[in-house]
């Protein structure tokens, strides 16, 4: 049977990650190129045509903006000559880049699709062949679109994605949103149809200074201040549905004030994974809402980050910053104050 003329014409971008390592007296290390990772996978060539691009060989400890750039760059520029996209990456930052990916290539007809492993392809135990394998079932499926993480058998949107396990091939978890999808022998189940059906809009700029605080009880109001006059956004990892402490050394609130005063964003959000924050609720979080913040609700971090660098690097102006905050985007933010 010749399938080569309904074959699906799919991009591999390679950018290291542990899928692509080898070991080395310093420990594990991407040494393998996109096309050395195919050859492990010959399977492939029964389900797309591949043809193969290494943009980095990084450690994605070491992912910066300026990469997601890059990476969301190479797509634009070969938008037209496939029919999808497949991007292997480390798994620590996984999250991070296919939440700004869905910001920088927005509503893509084409899906984006972004894997990796735990366990290193070239050994014997590994979840690196079949989570390739996946991302291109994914990736050449017809109702597949947009920005996704597939592995370990699970679609997860982009602006969803958090890395849940440091070991375990489970390694990814979608936050306060259903998976779009799973894959069993090769075949994708859907259970949300996206519905993007026209050319990505790409962004060409981030604004990378947004900084975290995440509190811990006892937490130093000088680390607030130190983050505010350091960052032009400032997201603060509050307690369970949010709040702010008094503050020790200091008032986290009068640091607010400055901060806000001075033109700042300031975002709450919550360190617990599931189910988001509600300023609402307690006294601790009730006046920050007249304090001129913005809060996450049910959005990742990984989210708020990518968003809010997106934003600012179109604009500062604090009014239009919230407005496109809470307008969602890839199904990022269900739960605003609008409702
Ligand atoms: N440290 C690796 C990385 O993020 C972990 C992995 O890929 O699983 O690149």
């Amino acid at each position: 049977m010749d399938y080569t003329e309904s074959m699906k014409k799919i991009l591999l971008i390679g950018t290291g990650g542990t899928i692509a390592s080898e070991m080395t007296d310093d420990g594990l290390a991407p040494k393998l190129g996109s096309n050395q990772l195919l050859n492990y996978i010959p399977r492939v060539s029964e389900i797309c045509d591949v043809e193969c691009m290494q943009l980095m060989s990084v450690d994605s400890t070491n992912m910066t903006p300026e990469n997601w750039l890059t990476i969301a760059g190479c797509i634009e520029a070969y938008y037209d000559s496939y029919d999808g996209f497949v991007v292997s990456h480390g798994t620590d930052t996984m999250a991070y880049t296919a939440a700004a990916l869905s910001y920088l290539a927005r509503r893509s007809r084409k899906p984006i699709v972004l894997t990796g492993a735990q366990k290193p392809i070239s050994m014997d135990v590994t979840d690196s062949k079949q989570n390739l394998l996946d991302a291109f079932t994914y990736a050449c499926d017809d109702r597949a679109c947009g920005v996704s993480i597939v592995f370990n058998g699970s679609v997860i949107l982009g602006t969803r994605a958090k890395k849940v396990r440091s070991k375990s091939f489970s390694a990814f978890a979608s936050i306060n949103y259903p998976e779009l999808a799973v894959l069993q022998d090769g075949r994708v189940l859907h259970y949300i149809d996206l519905g993007y059906r026209e050319r990505a809009k790409f962004s060409h700029t981030l604004n990378g200074s947004v900084g975290l605080v995440k509190l811990i009880p006892g937490t130093d109001a000088g680390m607030l201040n130190y983050a505010l006059d350091r960052y032009d956004a400032v997201i603060i990892e509050s307690f369970g549905v949010g709040g702010l402490p008094e503050g020790t050394n200091g008032c986290f609130r009068a640091a607010i004030d400055k901060g806000v005063a001075a033109g700042k964003l300031i975002v709450i959000t919550t360190q617990v994974q599931n189910e988001g924050s509600n300023l609402t609720v307690y006294q601790v979080g009730h006046a920050l809402k007249q304090q001129n913040i913005i809060e996450a609700y049910d959005m990742t971090t990984e989210a708020a980050v990518a968003k809010l660098m997106w934003i600012m690097g179109e604009t500062r102006d604090p009014d239009r910053v919230r407005e496109r905050f809470y307008t969602p985007l890839s199904h990022d933010i269900l739960y605003t104050e609008a409702e």
